[in-house]
């Protein structure tokens, strides 16, 4: 099936008779006619146990999100920072590092550089730019997994996939990409070498801005057993000696983040937010398509526009990552659009107060056009050093641009640096 179809129709897949919509299993338990039922599926999940760790409305999700990204499983979480922080705990342990490129996400950022520090765990950052040979001498004897994200939030940098998974697997080590804002109908990740995608679904596959959420997707690419993971290959003695690689094969990865992790943790989505995921999911190519054609239309008018210094969008010609996102995304770059206002913070604040229908709030990959201030809001927590290695000036707005009419859009947007540009 083709992207479009599998939107619509992968992962629910009714019998004769059952609701055509993939329905809300509100249940956390599953009964069984027999006690050693039970124990078997201890033995080997493969039905619902209990809904900590997974659930048939979630499941359906799950395998769509992972048919969609060309992985063999993927799993559900309660938000995209669980997915980051899971898909690392899986692999990195007190005393291990892994390697980031320094153009991520602010949250993630502070999840690497200061929460993961705390629990043992060492984030080297790299510039996502540098040669192979630079980045290389950044591995460690104990580095067990490289971490980037396809298009950057808010920085728009985009990160060379192949470049990064040869890097990787010379050493061994699997390669993580946050796919967010690219979304699996921009780019697949897995099908330029990563070996894991992660997402935070509240952004554009919830697309609605109705709830969060999070996921994690195993390519069943990378070889686990070359010394460097034992606890995917050795029986795991806090699941009476269960061996993940033996167990799920090449989906050994997500099988330990479930029956582990998850099972630990229990950071898992409710049906219901399962099943808003999906409604999002079914119509995500054709938002896609059309948040695309929406921001480019944006992006060229504000970078003719004389109030602005700057205008950051790889789908323009002009832009210095446009070369690597005609490789990625070669049929858009999502509805981000980072820009930088003459004058610096205080024109940016002026414009972003005028704006008359596009919000001003905390989020982005919106079906409304919204915009935020990186600089005062989702990065505030960073130093001038951290916010220039992220990309960011203290100047630069972030505009999501939504699906609304182009019109409509650039006609608030003219207005607003109207009285920017008055105000100065
Ligand atoms: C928002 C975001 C996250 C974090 O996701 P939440 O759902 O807010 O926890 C991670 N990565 C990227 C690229 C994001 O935009």
């Amino acid at each position: 099936m083709k992207d479009e179809t599998k939107c619509v129709r992968s992962g629910y897949r009714p019998k004769n008779g059952e609701p055509g919509v993939m329905p809300i299993v509100q249940s956390t338990t599953y009964v069984f006619d027999t006690a050693e039922e039970i124990g078997e599926l201890f033995n080997f999940p493969n039905a619902h146990m209990y809904s900590r760790f997974s659930n048939p409305t979630v499941d359906c999700v799950e395998k769509k999100i992972a048919d969609l990204e060309h992985g063999v499983g993927a799993m559900c979480t309660s938000s995209g920072q669980m997915a980051s922080l899971m898909s690392v705990l899986n692999i990195c342990n007190s005393g291990d590092s892994l390697i980031s490129a320094s153009t991520i996400y602010g949250g993630t950022l502070n999840l690497f550089a200061v929460t993961l520090k705390k629990l043992g765990i060492e984030c080297i950052f790299v510039d996502q730019d540098a040669d192979e040979e630079t980045i290389g001498r950044a591995f460690k004897p104990n580095t067990k997994l490289v971490f980037g994200e396809t298009l950057a939030n808010p920085a728009l940098s985009v990160f060379d996939i192949e470049k990064f998974a040869r890097i990787a697997h010379a050493h061994g080590v699997p390669l993580i990409v946050d796919n967010t804002f690219a979304t699996p109908i921009l780019c697949k990740p897995i099908d330029f070498g990563a070996d894991i995608v992660v997402h935070s679904t509240t952004k554009y596959m919830d697309g609605h801005a109705v709830q969060g959420g999070g996921v994690i997707v195993d390519g069943g690419t990378f070889n686990w057993d070359n010394g460097k993971f034992p606890e995917l290959v050795e029986p795991d003695e806090s699941y009476h000696g269960f061996v993940y690689t033996e167990k799920f094969g090449r989906a050994a990865y997500i099988g330990k983040a479930r029956m582990q992790l998850m099972r630990d943790f229990g950071a898992y989505p409710s049906a219901h937010s399962g099943f808003l995921l999906n409604l999002g999911l079914e119509t995500l190519a054709v938002r896609m398509e059309r948040y695309c054609k929406n921001a480019l239309k944006v992006a060229e008018y504000l970078s003719n526009h004389e109030a602005i210094e700057t205008v950051r969008y790889p789908g323009l010609p002009g832009d210095r990552y446009h070369a690597l996102a005609r490789k990625y995304m070669p049929d858009g770059c999502s509805g981000v659009i980072s820009l930088d206002v003459k004058g610096g913070r205080e024109p940016a604040e002026k414009f972003m107060d005028a704006l008359k229908m596009c919000s001003r709030e905390v989020h982005v990959a919106d079906i409304r056009t919204c915009v935020l201030h990186p600089a005062s809001m989702t990065h505030r927590q960073l130093t001038d050093e951290q916010l220039v290695a992220a990309g960011i000036n203290a100047g630069m707005v972030r505009l999501s641009v939504g699906l609304e009419n182009t019109d409509d859009i650039i006609e608030d947007l003219a207005q607003a640096l109207d009285a920017a540009e008055k105000a100065e």
